[in-house]
């Protein structure tokens, strides 16, 4: 690799032509639209839902107001990250996409896995690298409105964190991970697989539900056997055992007084401090 293709942001050569013609067939419907800079790919398409024919993948080479679950931020910068959207039709109602996160966190940890990057799940909805956030995944969905009720649609965003610098880090206020070498990887290439890999997922997703994803979220669980507290609104309410999720995506805690399972709603999982 020449120097000067070293410093190149890998993200300029990202083309919605190149990334079809590398997806799997499953993906073959999706609808690809890469943008130079946007507040946010989520809120796009969801104000866009109504007028979409299909599923779209909605990227953005810059994104300035990235969001996180309870109306956190999320934080990238252009070539350093990777941050898209992904707007998928279910013909499912809404409640019945319970646990989606948990199986598009598999979807993305197996697709990235055929990277050489072997990242571990952090209930519910991260990916972390060497204990260190890699992935956030914010799922915003919609039912209501003009849609049939036993139809949905899922706004899946995901941003990663390829090779952020230290400052980013401290604006968080925690070290998070960092794989220089992902932001040299061809992007078209690396995008394809990621999106096959949610395609895949998400076409399973509907017929069989998350069963068809718990074994392997279990086998990928950052925490699975390690003392772990959950945290909400700031205080501890819970602490104990990591013991996996359960067949509705609660994460389970073997705690002194015995086994409870924990809704995602607004709370934090955490290692319990050393
Ligand atoms: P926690 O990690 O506290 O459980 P969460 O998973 O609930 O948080 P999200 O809402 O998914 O958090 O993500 C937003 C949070 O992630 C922010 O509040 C910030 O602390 C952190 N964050 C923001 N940008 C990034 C990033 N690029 N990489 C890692 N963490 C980030």
């Amino acid at each position: 690799m020449s120097a000067c293709r070293y410093n190149a942001d890998m993200t300029a050569t990202l083309s919605p032509e190149q990334i079809a013609a590398l997806c799997r067939p499953s993906a073959q419907p999706v609808r690809i639209r890469i943008v130079e800079e946007t507040g946010s790919t989520n809120a796009d398409l969801l104000a866009g839902l109504p007028m979409l024919a299909g599923p779209t993948l909605l990227l953005a080479k810059h994104q300035t107001a990235g969001r996180g679950r309870a109306g956190r931020t999320w934080l990238s910068a252009q070539g350093k990250s990777l941050t898209f959207s992904l707007a998928w039709k279910f013909g499912v109602p809404v409640h019945a996409l319970v646990g989606l996160p948990l199986a598009v966190g598999v979807a993305l940890a197996e697709a990235l896995a055929m990277f050489n990057i072997d990242v571990k799940l952090k209930w519910p909805n991260d990916l972390l690298y060497n204990g260190r956030k890699l992935a956030g995944i914010l799922i915003e969905s919609a039912g209501a409105g003009s849609v049939p009720h036993d139809v949905s649609w899922a706004v899946i965003g995901i941003g990663i964190n390829m090779s952020l610098d230290q400052s980013v880090s401290e604006h968080i206020g925690r070290p998070v991970a960092s794989i220089p070498w992902m932001a040299e990887l061809d992007q078209n290439t690396l995008m394809a697989g990621l999106l096959s890999g949610l395609a895949d997922a998400l076409v399973q997703f509907e017929h069989e539900g998350l069963a068809a994803f718990t074994g392997r979220w279990n086998s990928l669980d950052a925490y699975a056997g390690q003392v772990v507290t959950i945290i909400d609104n700031g205080q501890v309410v819970h602490e104990g055992i990591g013991a996996g999720v359960d067949g509705i995506g609660r994460f389970l805690i073997d705690t002194p007084g015995g086994r409870v399972a924990v809704m995602a709603g607004d709370v934090s999982l955490r290692p319990r401090e050393a």
